[in-house]
């Protein structure tokens, strides 16, 4: 007998192969295994989509191939997860193969039959010794979480989250114990449930030994070894595969990971949380460009799993879908759960502006934030200091001529770093040697304009030369951005550094102001937060916000540390816009009272999360090809699709913006253009964008736009 499969398998995007292949096959394998199947002359890895025992018209032994063996030993993918691929590559217009194999760990694609069977031999014995151990089936020995008694909010957040389904959203402090409320939630979930499995996000790379440590100290010990793993990027190849089996298995009970574990396979998965849900990091930036925040609400109510959101700074799509009801209006469909203060005594840090007005121009280090800095390490105690711009400075400029160093291939500047004496363009990666004069003119005097991270760390160094610590040793800064930790193990040994005291002074970028514990940090400064505060970018102000008020966040975390050094911790922001009210109510710590005043403004502007945005993003050799191509799609959609059926309601209420290009229009010698696509309605967009695909890719082919180079969509874009 031949069954007929349809099985998903990575092929190009946008090629005319988009859709899932038919393929035969001798043996009725169920949807969801996994199959290695040909593809020209290659065989390649796939997943049965469907499986039919008719043949549609045009399905005969000469038009399908045969598929080749299922991979051995391992349980179809269910139904749930499939359907949440497929609602992924729907919702982000991506090929329904590249969204599905994309999700799964690349070594499953290279691994053949016996080496496959080798990675899940090792695991199965594992866990046979757990479980004759008694660890894995038998209830937990010792339910070590009882050791921490949970303040009343902590309770009260728990008892909230167990009496709903949710999804909700914990509005929680930064210090709060939002973690320990994760914990304990999966905790009751994995006591409760012997089948259970809990997803736990978070936004970097960077968060994950730190969670993880916490993670296995807590569960290892009630569940055995390999109870929790890790889902990240940073992962080699084996240990994502490794841990992908063990998720897949229903053996891990634990899933930590970055965006891309939204698509682990887990079996019995029941929980998930988002923490830190307001990072931009959750969105995927190329490809699929998918929000794994907005997909993990979405798996929640697929898999009928719980999902809490976490954040002292909510995104203000969360924040709004959590609004309480009211008098005429029903309320958001997110539970919002308050965590307003911190872990014991700590006190929030105290907000303190300095006004740049009255500085003289281009101080860098305002005199009584230097003081207050000396104060801080004389007392033993850490700064932390950040400044979102990393090198040395962002311009080197020839007075005499007027030369910047523009980067030859973008529309951008390179930035100078000194440590290796090299111009970099952070667009495109193009490097060269410092010029020894101005490449225009020869004028051997070029001076840097603005400055970096490393500047930054420089000048801080030269400014406490003369400092000591309480030992009488000298004082030690020490910068953390992505340029400094470039080396594999370098941010973990700089991290080390800084919570064993060895450093007083913390420089760096947004990279240092997320998540970390750092206990003995007191004082936190911004030192140029003003560039966010006007921006053509209506998102910038949330992000600036959610960063000063994470930043600050870093500050005074151990109540203990704070008490018994005399001082109070505090946040300074340099700025020359003091009375700005997203400073006023970030010196209030008051994430309400902004979220309030933005989603006003929003609102009246008709603007995310009351429209809905979809960018199509062109590039190409020239402006006017990628322009062009975007507006002759704009321009067909609208004369084609008024008339069609069903979509003749959607079409007036879809705004469709000309064409224009991207705010670093040229990288590495390509032009980029997008246009945005907006909606009152989140089904008229996807609607629309789902017709327009297919009008998109004919535009393309048309003889005028053979210069376009790639197109793609993006919905709900983070940045316009
Ligand atoms: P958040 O994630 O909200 O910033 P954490 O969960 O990291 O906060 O908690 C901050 C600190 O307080 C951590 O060191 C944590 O171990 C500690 N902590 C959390 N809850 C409690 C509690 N109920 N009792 C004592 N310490 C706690
Ligand atoms: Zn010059
Ligand atoms: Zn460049």
């Amino acid at each position: 007998m031949t069954y007929w499969l349809s099985v998903a398998l990575q092929t190009p995007a946008h090629s005319a192969v988009a859709g899932p292949l038919t393929y035969r096959s001798e043996l009725p394998l169920t949807a969801g295994t996994l199959v290695r199947v040909p593809l020209g002359s290659r065989e390649v890895l796939g997943i049965v989509w469907a499986v039919s025992a008719h043949p549609e018209p045009g399905w005969t032994e000469e038009t399908t191939r045969l598929a080749g063996g299922a991979l051995e030993g391992l349980a179809p993918l269910s139904a749930a997860w499939r359907q949440l691929v497929a609602f992924s590559a729907g919702y982000y217009q991506r090929a329904l193969g590249e969204v599905a194999l994309a999700a799964l760990p690349p070594q499953l694609r290279d691994l053949n039959a016996v080496q496959l069977a080798r990675r899940l031999k090792p695991r199965a014995a594992n866990a046979g010794s757990v479980d004759s151990a008694g660890a894995h089936e038998s209830p937990p020995p010792q339910d070590t979480s009882k050791l921490i008694a949970l303040s009343d909010q902590q309770t009260m957040a728990l008892h909230h989250f167990g009496s709903k389904p949710g999804p909700f959203l914990l509005f929680g402090a930064t210090g709060s114990g939002k973690t320990e409320v994760y914990l304990h939630a999966v905790a009751s979930l994995l006591a409760r449930d012997a089948t259970a499995q809990a997803l736990v996000m978070v936004p970097e790379i960077n968060l994950t030994p730190q969670l993880e440590a916490r993670f296995r100290a807590r569960f290892d010990p009630l569940y055995g070894e390999g109870t929790v793993v890790s889902l990240h990027s940073g992962m080699t190849n084996p240990q994502r595969l490794k841990s992908w089996l063990a998720a897949h298995s229903g053996f891990a009970r634990i899933v930590l990971g970055t965006r891309m574990a939204v698509f682990a396979s887990m079996p019995g998965l029941k929980l998930i949380v988002v923490d830190e849900e307001h990072d931009p990091s959750y969105k995927q930036q190329e490809g699929a460009r998918y929000s794994a925040r907005d997909l993990a609400v979405y798996r929640g109510r697929l898999e009928g799993a719980k999902v809490l959101l976490g954040s002292a700074t909510p995104s203000l799509e969360s924040w709004h879908h959590s609004r309480p009801a009211t008098a005429d209006d029903p309320g958001g469909r997110y539970v919002r759960l308050v965590m307003p203060g911190r872990i014991g005594e700590a006190a929030f840090p105290t907000v303190r502006r300095v006004n740049m007005n009255h500085q003289p121009l281009k101080t860098v280090f305002s005199p009584p934030l230097l003081d207050a800095i000396r104060a801080r390490i004389a007392r033993g105690e850490q700064a932390m200091v950040f400044l979102n711009r990393r090198g040395y400075a962002p311009v080197l400029h020839c007075a005499d001529c007027g030369w910047k160093s523009e980067c030859p291939h973008c529309s951008a500047h390179q930035v100078f770093h000194k440590i290796d004496r090299t111009l970099r363009c952070h667009h495109c990666g193009f490097t060269q040697p410092v010029p020894r004069g101005c490449p225009a003119c020869g004028n051997l005097d070029i001076a840097t304009l603005g400055r970096g991270t490393e500047r930054l760390e420089e000048h801080l160094a030269e400014l406490l030369a003369g400092d000591t610590r309480p030992d009488g040793t000298p004082v030690r800064v020490v910068r953390i951005d992505a340029d400094s930790t470039r080396l594999k193990g370098a941010l973990e040994s700089q991290l080390a550094q800084v919570h064993a005291g060895a450093v007083d002074v913390l420089v760096g970028t947004q990279m240092i102001a997320k998540g970390h514990d750092f206990r003995r940090i007191t004082l936190v400064a911004a030192i140029n937060p003003d560039g966010a505060l006007f921006s053509s970018d209506f998102r910038a102000p949330e992000r600036l916000f959610s960063l000063l008020m994470q930043s600050a966040g870093r500050a005074g975390r151990d109540a203990g540390f704070v008490a018994a050094s005399a001082s109070a911790s505090e946040m300074w922001i340099q700025t020359s816009h003091p009375a700005h009210p997203l400073f006023e109510a970030l010196k209030a710590h008051d994430y309400p009272a902004f979220a309030e005043r933005e989603l006003r403004e929003r609102r009246a502007a008709a603007m995310p999360p009351f429209s809905f945005q979809a960018l199509v993003r062109a590039e190409a050799r020239t402006q006017d090809v990628a322009q062009g191509f975007l507006n002759a799609a704009s321009a067909a959609a609208q004369t084609q699709l008024v008339s069609r059926p069903g979509l003749d309601a959607v079409m007036p209420r879809i705004m469709l913006y000309g064409a224009v290009p991207m705010s670093v229009q040229r990288v590495a010698n390509v032009e980029r253009a997008q246009m945005l696509v907006e909606s009152g309605s989140r089904a008229a967009l996807q609607r629309f964008l789902a017709a327009w695909h297919d009008i998109l890719r004919q535009t393309r082919t048309q003889p005028e736009h053979k210069g376009l180079i790639r197109w793609a969509v993006d919905v709900d874009p983070l940045t316009i």
